[in-house]
């Protein structure tokens, strides 16, 4: 049976309840969003995002984001979607996370209605029902609709990818000859850094926020180019790392100290791109160059400057992440794909150089 086959048989069940706790038995099925999602992949042998025991809606929106599309075009039966809060509450709902279970009706411009499967208080559980897509010009899904008598539409990202066969591993969001599963436990510490990512560096096939996420899955990554200026509340409390700021060695614990005195809590944006791109990004959000910086010492981080790294960033975000948050683990995660970069670029480049030799060996 395949995912919309094993839903339609659990909508089916006569005993249907909204519950924290997940279980499903042959007469009742009781679960809330993303346990619903949990029971599925866990029915389908297929690894729960980032290896947590109990993945929320969160969870299941970092991992789409990385492996996953954000368009309506590719959006098909048997996706699964998801959305999620920028700040998480303590207790409750993360955001949301839906399969869906056929192709999208256009309704009216940028307005699509779609079927899906999810498991909602409203709905007393699991159910199949309608719910509106909104998208950009472009195609971009960009907020919905999630019953019919809301007036009003929550904007927010949404990403979507299709769960059976995919050649993406969803304990780390890499691709399965890349997986890095069983390198770092993910911690259940929250960060205070955000990161802005250019969405060229999500289309890259391997994104190194992937490493982050393994080891903070619940780290919000806004894509974009153009960002929204924030309240000056909110803006006060936050600090861009960027080159040519106050150089902070002891990573954020001096920064922190800082807030503390001022009784702030702080917020830490990092920018995810190219040196080029990420000039553009401060240029395009002039909101976002004035907030005050801080640059690390990054003296370990010319280690990889000298080696070829996946992508021509000149800085290295997994790199600056780690020394922010004073995180040796991550470091080491990195360390250790870095490795595993260099050894598949190796075999590749043997086997065109070699495999037409005589001696040549493909173990
Ligand atoms: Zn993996």
């Amino acid at each position: 049976m395949n995912s919309l086959e094993v839903l339609s048989e659990w909508d089916s069940l006569p005993s249907k309840s909204f519950t924290r706790e997940s279980h499903v038995d042959e007469l009742a099925i009781s679960c809330d969003c993303s346990g619903l999602f949990n029971l599925l992949l866990s029915h389908l042998s297929i690894t729960l995002p980032y290896r947590l025991s109990r993945p929320k809606a969160v969870h299941y929106f970092n991992l789409l984001q990385e492996i996953g599309s954000n368009k309506i075009s590719t959006l098909k039966p048997g996706h699964l979607l998801a959305w999620r809060k920028d700040v998480l509450p303590s207790s409750g709902d993360t955001g949301h996370v839906l399969m869906l279970e056929s192709e999208p009706v256009l309704l009216r411009d940028k307005v699509y209605s779609v079927s899906v499967y999810d498991a909602t208080k409203r709905c007393d559980g699991v159910s199949k029902r309608s719910i509106e897509l909104h998208t950009n010009e472009q195609g971009v899904l960009i907020g919905a609709k999630l019953h019919q008598d809301e007036s009003k539409v929550k904007r927010m990202p949404i990403y979507h990818a299709k769960i059976e066969g995919s050649r993406y591993c969803f304990g780390c969001a890499l691709p399965h000859k890349m997986c890095m599963c069983g390198h770092v436990e993910a911690s259940k510490d929250q960060t205070s850094v955000v990161i802005f990512r250019h969405p060229e560096e999500r289309k890259k096939t391997i994104s190194t926020v992937s490493l982050i996420k393994q080891r903070f899955p619940s780290v919000l990554v806004k894509d974009s180019e153009v960002f929204p200026e924030p309240r000056a509340k909110e803006r006060e409390q936050q600090v861009l790392i960027f080159p040519g700021g106050d150089i902070v060695e002891a990573g954020f614990a001096q920064l922190n100290m800082q807030a503390e005195a001022k009784s702030l809590e702080r917020q830490y944006i990092l920018i995810d791109a190219t040196w080029r791109k990420a000039k553009k990004i401060l240029h395009l959000n002039p909101w976002l160059a004035e907030l005050p910086r801080a640059s690390l010492s990054l003296d370990k981080l010319s280690n990889y400057l000298v080696r070829k790294v996946p992508s021509e960033d000149a800085l290295s975000t997994v790199e600056t992440f780690a020394s922010a948050v004073g995180d040796s683990a991550l470091t080491t995660l990195f360390d250790l794909f870095m490795q595993k970069q260099i050894q598949m670029i190796g075999a590749d480049c043997y086997r065109q150089n070699y495999a037409g030799h005589i001696n040549y060996s493909d173990d």
